[in-house]
């Protein structure tokens, strides 16, 4: 036992990579177009349509898909067709009941306040409904919105348009918080390593992906086969991207906690044995 915990930080620390879903899901294809909503507005961030849709391309040619242990390959899709209530919409994962129920008011959708409708591939927008982001620290946020069992079918990402944070940003940085929310529309959750991409605070100027971004890529889009899941649970969980780093948005370490453990009752029978063996031999 004494051997067990002193082994426990160690192991810890392989990697610190997360899941935005408790079962790991990623995109069936590994071929994945990222568009830009073609009728969203932005005035309160001061950017067009074009200045959103000129992030995408570096956004993932110089983050996502510059990973040779991974399979996927984005694309820029240019502009999706406009959808009605992108602007105010509330983003719920098809499985939060809460959400759901939240924006559905006085018994009947409100047409302009309603549920953002389910996407194909990854679809950026600007949104002005506080609801989706709990705060104006909060720059970005994103949701797998669209299932197929345990694969995604489409993800949103909305840009806060209830303050000009990200309108304030860089070039550099609004591409880098572009390639964040990339990172949660694909699958993953945020990481506590601060050199990666998916660390949960914004990193002024990040030109690419640390080395925990690059396994958790590889493993959701293994270059052979599909990611396993382990749990028939669905509970899509809301990836966001914040200036708070006092309170990082949350996680869904669940499913890592169980390969975690898996290691230790492992290595506790290896220690078991290896001690017995000890034993026998010393007689
Ligand atoms: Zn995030």
């Amino acid at each position: 036992m004494k051997y067990l915990l002193l082994l426990l930080p160690f192991i810890s620390s392989v990697h610190a990579y997360t899941l935005n879903n408790n079962f790991g899901a990623s995109f069936k294809s590994s071929s994945v177009k990222v568009f830009v909503d073609a009728g969203t507005v932005c005035p309160v961030n001061q950017i067009t349509v074009n200045d959103l849709e000129s992030l995408i391309d570096p956004a993932i040619d110089d983050f996502w898909n510059t990973v040779p242990t991974a399979s996927l390959r984005l694309e820029s899709g240019g502009f999706s067709q406009s959808i009605s209530n992108i602007n105010e919409g509330r983003l719920c994962s098809p499985t939060d009941e809460e959400c759901i129920s939240e924006a559905d008011t006085a018994g009947g959708l409100d047409p302009m306040k309603g549920i953002i409708p389910p996407t194909k591939e990854i679809t950026i927008a600007c949104n002005n409904n506080n609801l989706n982001f709990g705060g104006s620290n909060v720059l970005a946020v994103t949701i797998p919105n669209k299932f197929s069992g345990k694969k995604i079918v489409g993800a949103m990402i909305l840009i806060n348009e209830s303050s000009a944070t990200f309108g304030n940003l860089s070039k550099q940085d609004k591409i880098g918080v572009i390639a964040h929310e990339i990172g949660h529309a694909l699958g993953l959750g945020h990481t506590e390593d601060t050199a990666a991409l998916m660390f949960y605070r914004t990193v002024n100027q990040r030109k690419h992906l640390g080395q925990d971004d690059i396994d958790g890529i590889s493993y959701l889009y293994p270059i052979s086969g599909d990611a396993f899941g382990l749990s028939d649970g669905l509970l899509g969980s809301c990836g966001t991207i914040s200036t708070d780093k006092k309170n990082p948005p949350g996680n869904s370490p669940f499913f890592f906690t169980m390969i975690t453990l898996g290691f230790y009752v492992l290595l506790f029978e290896v220690l078991r044995l290896l001690k017995s063996s000890k034993a026998r031999s010393a007689t």
